[in-house]
């Protein structure tokens, strides 16, 4: 289990206000980048989100 609570977070669009873009802990230009070690990396979340929307616009 984890919690998760960042100032730049918008809840509501599931976004990041300071990136304008997805939320992705310890992407470019992140807070949490060079503070914290992930156990997978930011990059690969990264791709596995832009995957995931690709899918659901598919079924749209
Ligand atoms: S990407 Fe980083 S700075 Fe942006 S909301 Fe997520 S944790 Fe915060």
């Amino acid at each position: 289990m984890s919690s998760f609570s960042c100032q730049h977070y918008e809840v509501a669009a599931d976004r990041c206000l300071l990136l304008k873009t997805d939320c992705v802990p310890g992407r470019k230009g992140c807070v949490l980048k060079n503070t914290c070690k992930f156990a997978i990396p930011a990059e690969e979340r990264i791709r596995r989100k832009e995957e995931e929307k690709r899918q659901r616009h598919e079924t749209i």
